[in-house]
């Protein structure tokens, strides 16, 4: 496995509309969508910029994964997705490796894409998801 590039950079903001503005009006860029993931209770929207995206979450239920993490740690950078070829075969290896894993599963995500949680502790504190269309 080989990861492919940045598929995109995962921000959780405690209000959506309100942190659309900083995106736009200061670094110009346009947003292209807004979802609903009921799965992962989170509204997101999604910025294109170069070749990869920034992607805000907003929690849509304090217990969900992003009111927690906004709970403990506030505001920020949640996560970075990397583009990978297919997400199950990518999970798979990483686990054959030692990796702990979130989801064993690939699931699906925003956009309609597959996608897969690594866990923290095994890739130096920093939640990695691989994403992809397979
Ligand atoms: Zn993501």
């Amino acid at each position: 496995m080989k990861a492919k590039s940045i598929e995109h950079i995962g921000i959780a903001v405690e209000n959506l509309e309100e942190s659309i503005v900083y995106y736009t009006e200061v670094l110009g860029l346009t947003c292209y969508a807004i979802e609903e993931v009921a799965d992962q209770k989170v509204r997101t929207a999604f910025f294109k910029i170069g070749n990869t995206k920034i992607e805000l979450l907003e929690s849509t239920d304090p217990n969900g994964p992003i009111g927690k993490f906004i709970d403990k740690k506030g505001p920020g950078i949640h996560h970075i997705a990397f583009a990978v070829e297919k997400v199950q075969e990518a999970l798979n290896e990483a686990q054959a490796k030692g990796v702990q894993l979130i989801d064993k599963q690939a699931r699906l995500g925003a956009e309609n894409l597959k996608i897969g949680f690594l866990h923290p502790k095994s890739t130096g504190g920093v939640l990695t998801e691989f994403c992809g269309e397979e």
